[in-house]
């Protein structure tokens, strides 16, 4: 019984081979062109002339994706709740948030730069993250929810404009000309958006596109 269940257990999480005709990959270096098949666990296909890896059946991929993109989603709340941090400059102690950040650039006559961390470090990475789950956690049930291929498709729009991590190495660099002028602490939110920046990019290097898409496909029909 329990072996039976491993089994079909197994047999789901396994990439299932989309149905069509033959489905052909191209190197990003060389432009070579492959015949693409769904692979086994653990395995990568490489490009015959040059070597480098066209796509990759990545151990428990979609745990993975579904893990690190929930833990991403909660990082991301705690991120938003507690402060990012605190100054101290003499009679003056100001504690921030991530969005009150963003809003006091809009306040302060900079808001091309206000909206840009609201669209890069908190709109791009949910539609990355919630995307990424709402996506993959069904697909380990054999189970796709609605707008499933819309949101797959945003999600994937969303990948080049995620910022966390640009923004993070800003804030580290400002803070070395701040520190000279006040005292200033870490807050949880910013440990938090450390961890968020770290299980983002887990989420998306968890699962390869190609793998996601088939699996989509498969299990629509
Ligand atoms: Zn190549």
């Amino acid at each position: 019984m329990k072996a039976g269940f491993s089994k079909t257990w197994r047999a789901l999480l396994s990439w299932p081979k989309p149905p069509g005709g033959t489905r052909y990959a191209a190197c990003h270096f060389c432009d070579t062109l492959h015949e693409a098949s769904p692979l086994e666990e653990g395995a990568a296909a490489r490009c015959t002339r040059c070597g480098t890896v066209l796509y990759q059946n990545r151990v428990a991929s979609l745990t993975r994706a579904s893990a690190c993109s929930l833990a991403a989603l909660i990082l991301m709340a705690l991120a938003h709740v507690f402060p990012f941090l605190t100054m101290d400059a003499a009679t003056l102690r100001k504690s921030l948030t991530l969005l009150g950040a963003a809003v006091a650039l809009i306040d302060e006559g900079t808001p091309l730069l206000g909206i840009s961390i609201v669209l890069f470090t908190i709109v791009a990475p949910f539609v990355l993250a919630g995307g990424m789950l709402y996506v993959s956690l069904p697909l380990m049930f054999g189970r796709l929810l609605p707008g499933s291929f819309t949101i797959a498709k945003w999600m994937h729009l969303s990948e080049p404009w995620n910022m966390v991590e640009v923004f993070l190495l800003g804030v580290l660099v400002s803070l070395l000309k701040l520190a000279q002028v006040a005292d200033v602490t870490f807050g949880i939110g910013f440990w938090a958006f450390a961890g968020l920046m770290l299980c983002m990019a887990f989420a998306v290097a968890g699962i390869d596109r190609e793998e996601l898409w088939d699996r989509m496909e498969v299990a629509r029909r």
